[in-house]
């Protein structure tokens, strides 16, 4: 990186993102709001972040001409999608400043190097064996089953993952996975899931979200839950430091989904990391006085990062395709104006053109003052949702 990275772009100038999901849309809301311009690079001419956004390079993340025309558009870029080519920032930063680093968005995209350095910075994760060769399947310790098969690359939402139970069902697998490159981990006792999201500029402050408590359904996050006394202090205090040194150790810069388990036991267990803003962030732009995208804004801007303060306790709700099939196969309209009849409801939707069971559609924040208040509202427009 060049001196110039270090120099503040203030409002007026042109903002990029690779891809232009749902991410993408919230990170240029953020940024028009502060009065930046912005520019997405998606093939897709519906995506939702190229509809909202001042201009759209309709190309994919390798073409070498869209690659040039977004670094002619911007004065600096960042990613909202985690599987863009490592080469593509990396040529990007050659021009301009990009957030976060190939380098680090490469370690992400890659459960094996993910792992290896959750090791490095000295953070506990799941006991874990890599199997990319028929000899590395064989030598696989009985210890690690019952466990979970990952490929090593572009999973999400639960896919790409085989629970196997024997060294039969294990080899059956890795077959099934088309034996490419997967880390085997043991199957760990859950009590919780939770992430914390953290912020890190160029000239290495950090700050941090408070610790989310996740529910997932399905392999997709469902719920997340922000409160007082949603997980025990001592996990708290140690995913906060944990985050942080994995964040660290990677010299990154600009927003960071650490998420962890924690085990039956009270053990903090770190599961995987995401080089962008995350779901279990979203609850940020309602109930904090900066939002995950606000912070990925002033990262990549070399603005000041303020540690965020929570001013309500929160409930996000992920609503996904399948409310709107709740009749059958008809799609219909969820009934947002009964929700949006409950107190501290804060609705988010994003464009995307259909609705589609395990799509995600927008989320639900609710805000309340109080972590009974919050639960309790959190039911109801459940129910309604139904
Ligand atoms: P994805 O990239 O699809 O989010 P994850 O590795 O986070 O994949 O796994 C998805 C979910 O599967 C986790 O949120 C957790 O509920 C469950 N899971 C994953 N790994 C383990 C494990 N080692 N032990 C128990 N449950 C696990
Ligand atoms: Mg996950």
């Amino acid at each position: 990186s060049n001196a110039n990275d270090n120099a503040v772009i203030l409002p007026g100038a042109t903002l990029g993102v690779l891809g232009g999901g749902q991410l993408g849309r919230m990170f240029a809301h953020a940024a028009q709001s502060m009065g930046y311009f912005t520019a997405v690079l998606d093939q897709d001419p519906t995506s939702p972040a190229g509809l909202v956004s001042h201009h759209h390079v309709r190309t994919g993340y390798e073409d070498p001409q869209g690659l040039t025309e977004l670094a002619r558009l911007c004065a600096a870029v960042t990613t909202e999608f985690e599987n863009v080519p490592a080469g593509s920032l990396n040529r990007l930063a050659e021009s301009l400043p990009v957030s976060p680093a190939g380098s680090a968005v490469a370690i992400a995209q890659d459960r094996a190097a993910e792992k290896a350095h959750f090791v490095k910075c000295g953070v506990p994760c799941a006991p874990y064996a890599v199997i990319a060769t028929p000899e590395q399947l064989a030598a696989i310790n009985e210890a690690l089953l019952p466990g979970i098969l990952k490929t090593a690359r572009m999973g999400y939402d639960g896919k790409g993952q085989i629970r196997v139970k024997t060294r039969a069902e294990l080899v059956a697998a890795w077959d099934e996975l088309k034996n490419v490159a997967c880390v085997l981990e043991k199957m760990l006792p859950l009590a919780h899931e939770c992430s914390v999201i953290v912020a890190r500029g160029r000239n290495g402050d950090i700050v941090n979200l408070p610790v989310q408590r996740n529910l997932h359904r399905d392999g997709i996050l469902a719920v997340t839950e922000v409160y007082e006394g949603n997980l025990p202090a001592t996990q708290v205090e140690q995913a906060i430091a944990a985050a942080k040194s994995v964040a660290i150790g990677l010299d990154y810069v600009g927003v960071l989904c650490v998420e962890f388990f924690v085990l039956e036991n009270g053990q903090l267990v770190v599961n995987e990391i995401a080089p962008r803003p995350h779901n279990s962030g979203h609850y940020s732009q309602n109930a904090m006085d900066v939002s995950q995208f606000e912070l990925q804004v002033r990262c990549m801007t070399n603005l000041p990062l303020v540690q965020p303060r929570q001013h309500s306790a929160t409930v996000m709700l992920n609503l996904l395709g399948d409310l709107w099939f709740k009749d059958g196969d008809q799609a219909r309209t969820p009934a947002w104006d009964r929700v949006l009849a409950l107190p501290g409801c804060h609705l988010h939707l994003y464009g995307k053109v259909d609705a589609k069971r395990a799509r995600k559609m927008g989320h639900l924040n609710i805000t309340a003052a109080t972590p009974a208040a919050v639960r309790a509202t959190a039911l109801q427009a459940a129910e309604i949702l139904g």
